[in-house]
């Protein structure tokens, strides 16, 4: 059954990845992007993760090893999955929990990063990677994408439709 589940989800991101042209899904500030720095750090034990002390603007941490291990599309969903955490706050937040914080840096990843992006990480995700207790299975993890991804795409209402047909008509 979960794999009939799996198909029927992949089936469902193909098709928004096939009409969708990279980058329509771009909605985010990209002036937000460039006012964080991004630091290599070697000793990270994740792929990426936000640092914050004090009195600092946040850094985002990444370990360009494991960077490269993961391939440079997944590597990117996850830094987009950073600047979600960014973006909603959670370091100056304490009231929701960790869980639903990494549930949100997903979503917010999923409806902001381009879809091949999402796509990546949308097929890591399925063959279980990504799982922690903290993040949740990685199966959870793809639905959750695969979810806010097409809401997002089904939200952009007719301009976004007729974008999408444009694309497929050059593309044809
Ligand atoms: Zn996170």
């Amino acid at each position: 059954m979960k794999t009939q589940l799996g198909r029927v989800l992949f089936a469902r991101l193909t098709i928004l990845l096939l009409y969708t042209p990279a980058g329509i899904l771009i909605t985010w500030s990209a002036q937000a992007m460039q006012e964080v720095e991004e630091r290599a750090d070697l000793t990270l034990p994740d792929i990426a993760a936000v640092h914050t002390e004090p009195g600092q603007a946040p850094v985002i941490l990444y370990n360009p090893v494991l960077c490269h291990h993961a391939g440079r599309t997944l590597c990117e969903f996850y830094r987009y999955h950073e600047y979600g955490h960014l973006e909603l706050r959670h370091h100056k937040r304490n009231d929701i929990s960790i869980q639903q914080e990494e549930r949100e840096a997903d979503r917010w990843a999923a409806t902001h990063a381009p879809l091949r992006v999402v796509m990546a990480a949308y097929r890591y995700f399925l063959n279980g990677g990504g799982s922690s207790p903290f993040h949740g299975e990685g199966r959870s993890r793809a639905a959750r994408l695969l979810m806010s991804t097409e809401s997002h795409v089904l939200s952009r209402g007719p301009a976004g439709y007729r974008r999408i047909r444009e694309h497929v008509a050059r593309a044809f």
